[in-house]
């Protein structure tokens, strides 16, 4: 749960990343950047901010906003019907990107930078990305990022957007933001 100006504070930082990553938007387009806290109520250590180009029925394009340190906790986009799940490219145009694959464990030092909530995080294959560095998540794969100290954007190719649907490894996160004011 965030309140209505924490949104509004997390929109208009977003925008100013975008800005520095020189991502050109429409005045329609920088009025819904959308913040999500999964529900864990503290946005500045989990989260994304996202502003989504176009997510049709076969394809989707956002960009992602993170805050220094900020992290997406660790999910999967599960198989839904004849879709094995969505497939997806994060490719990092400013700041840099710690991304986490399963193929070993949690670096100790790693752990240390996950301020709250450690047990719900299992996959630690580190990835670090870089501007014009990326990665491709073939459907199904575990993983979890966090920005480097000075935030970072990401552009993110995908197959469909189910967002509601993908799962995540802490049983207490509930992937619709709930805003009050
Ligand atoms: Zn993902």
């Amino acid at each position: 749960m965030i309140t209505r100006s924490e949104q509004r504070r997390a929109q208009r930082r977003a925008l100013e990343y975008l800005e520095r990553a020189h991502v050109i938007m429409t005045a329609e387009e920088r009025e819904r950047v959308e913040v999500a806290d999964f529900g864990l109520s503290m946005l500045e250590y989990f989260g994304v901010q996202t502003l989504t180009y176009f997510n049709t029925e076969r394809i989707c394009a956002k960009q992602i906003v993170l805050f220094p340190n900020q992290i997406c906790p660790e999910h999967w986009h599960p198989r839904v019907g004849e879709d094995p799940g969505k497939e997806e490219i994060m490719r990092v145009r400013w700041g840099i990107v710690y991304v986490y694959i399963p193929g070993a464990e949690i670096e100790p030092s790693v752990r240390d930078r996950i301020p709250e909530r450690k047990e719900y995080f299992t996959v630690g294959k580190e990835v670090i990305l870089r501007p014009g560095e990326q990665i491709i998540l073939p459907p199904g794969t575990v993983h979890w990022f966090q920005a480097g100290p000075e935030g970072a954007v990401i552009d993110d190719f995908s197959t469909t957007s189910r967002d509601v649907l993908d799962q995540f490894t802490d049983p207490d996160i509930v992937r619709t933001t709930q805003v009050v004011d």
